[in-house]
């Protein structure tokens, strides 16, 4: 079984007298961060594609709960340059920009503190309050596009524009890093192109450090019935185009599991990764190439699976 990447093993460490409470996801970049759990769910917790947080009332974490787990790093964490804030939006906590700072002074060796962040939350927090949380010590924001096409994010209940994520792009890449994550397949097969372009159209005026790519894992039977998936080739065909119409500057990569294609129980897609405008033109080369070699298993009556497939034989987790 591949293991989904995004989720540490547990949410609670403990022994007799000690014990720490862990964000239950993270994204696959922050696996040898420190792990701080700020809020627990998600504020807004209605996107239709999402089951992360569906059983989890939110709340702020008590912020003498929140330091003494900043006391107990040492304990539960080997050493690291890198720090995570969750759960889904953290940066809302009453008193974060005091948990910025406790974090920072306790263990001077961060170099990076990244969290979560709503892109609609960030669209509308003043500069100054973003300036506030850069001079406490974050880096990096990790927002959820999925996509740029208005239908798309009504359709799937995203609570957000395009244009809020343009505006909240322009804003918060003035004070830190920030990554978009895209799905493909969000719009199904009828919306693929539409979708793809439009996202890209989002990127390229957001202009975020890194775009990072999931491809729709149906994993609950409403959007089963909002979207088909798309077959392994309309996979690699979107991405093709999302790819080809992204001019800003950016590090383009699909670090995770759900990108992964399988011929005959072997991977013969596992995502592509590089910087655009360097790399682009060698990651459509080989998104070409896979797709050759797709269509050339495909007549040759090899059994393909797409995430979707791997997902309900169980062979993958998210
Ligand atoms: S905002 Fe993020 S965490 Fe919350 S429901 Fe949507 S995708 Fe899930």
């Amino acid at each position: 079984m591949v293991k989904g990447i995004g989720k540490p093993a547990v949410q609670k460490v403990q022994s007799e007298e000690i014990n720490m409470e862990l964000p239950p996801f993270r994204p696959p970049s922050e696996a040898f961060s420190y792990l701080i759990r700020v809020v627990r769910g998600c504020n807004w917790n209605k996107c239709a594609f999402c089951s992360m947080y569906k059983g989890l009332c939110f709340e702020q974490r008590k912020k003498e709960e929140i330091l003494k787990d900043i006391d107990q790093i040492p304990i539960f964490f080997p050493r690291s340059k890198s720090a995570f804030l969750g759960d889904s939006n953290p940066l809302i906590h009453r008193d974060i920009l005091e948990i910025l700072k406790y974090l920072k002074s306790k263990r001077p060796e961060l170099e990076r503190i990244t969290a979560y962040a709503r892109i609609k939350t960030i669209a509308n927090t003043p500069k100054e309050k973003l300036e506030a949380l850069r001079e406490a010590g974050l880096t990096r924001l990790h927002m959820g596009l999925e996509s740029g096409d208005d239908e798309v994010l009504e359709m799937v209940r995203k609570g957000i524009k395009a244009e809020d994520a343009i505006k909240a792009g322009r804003k918060a890449r003035e004070y830190f890093e920030i990554t978009y994550y895209v799905i493909t397949g969000l719009g199904g097969s009828e919306r693929s192109e539409k979708h793809a372009k439009n996202t890209a159209k989002v990127i390229n005026e957001a202009k975020p450090t890194f775009v990072r790519i999931r491809n729709l894992t149906i994993t609950n039977p409403e959007m089963g019935r909002l979207v088909k998936p798309l077959s392994a080739e309309e996979q690699l065909e979107e991405l093709k185009i999302l790819l080809s119409e992204i001019r800003s500057e950016t590090y383009f990569t699909c670090d995770h599991v759900s990108n992964y294609i399988f011929a005959n129980g072997r991977p013969i897609f596992t995502g592509v990764h590089g910087k655009i405008p360097e790399e682009k033109d060698e990651m459509l080369e080989m998104i070409e190439s896979t797709l050759e070699t797709l269509i050339a298993l495909k007549k040759s009556g090899a059994r393909i699976l797409t995430s979707n497939e791997m997902f309900r034989l169980g062979l993958i987790t998210l």
